[in-house]
């Protein structure tokens, strides 16, 4: 990948971080997105303790897939959740951007309800399957393991909730990774308002 090009996936990287914080998809400094650096073991991934309304071409951080470290050149402290972001890429070569949110209402969904309902037709026909893995801190190597191990365990998965915390999903693309976040909290919201109808 030539400089042109490397600059072109930063400012997609801000585009597509900046449009899911506006969104109300993730709130405060929470979430990170990340997508592979074609023809490289790398990854460019959000900074920890910036706001993803804030992100820019600057404050990008470069990290390692192998370990989920930052290079040594990198221009900024990555996220602290990079270590799943590796994991991922790792075991998923199909998959080369995520997103990490926080949206309310698959991060509602994801304490109690386990596996998400897909009450839509078109997150059934869509998501297929959106599995949750077990909760663990942020930044934790139980967390890493968690995330990889729900991942691994559904071939072909697009997005997975993360109990008490929010949702990752997978993309061959930035863009496919925000609308696959995007439609999982649309899809989270639907079950949410059917269980409260049930509920009458
Ligand atoms: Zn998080």
């Amino acid at each position: 990948m030539n400089p042109e090009e490397l600059l072109d996936l930063k400012r997609e990287v801000s585009r597509i971080s900046i449009k899911a914080y506006e969104r109300g998809l993730v709130f405060g400094t929470g979430g990170n997105i990340s997508a592979r650096i074609p023809g490289t073991g790398l990854a460019l991934i959000t900074a920890t303790g910036v706001s993803l309304g804030d992100t820019t071409v600057e404050n990008l951080s470069v990290i390692d897939i192998e370990t989920g470290e930052p290079t040594p050149d990198s221009p900024a402290k990555p996220s602290k959740e990079r270590y799943f972001h590796a994991a991922v890429y790792r075991i998923r070569p199909d998959i080369n951007a995520l997103c990490h949110l926080h949206p309310p209402y698959a991060t509602a969904l994801s304490v109690d309800y386990g596996e998400m309902p897909l009450v839509t037709i078109t997150a059934e026909v869509n998501l297929v399957k959106v599995p949750c893995a077990p909760c663990a801190v942020s930044g934790s190597q139980d967390l890493r393991k968690y995330v990889e191990d729900t991942v691994a365990a559904t071939p072909g998965v697009k997005a997975i909730l993360m109990c008490r915390h929010g949702l990752l999903s997978l993309g061959q693309t930035l863009v496919q990774a925000y609308n696959l976040a995007d439609l999982t909290e649309d899809s989270a919201r639907a079950a949410f308002l059917v269980e409260m109808l049930r509920k009458k």
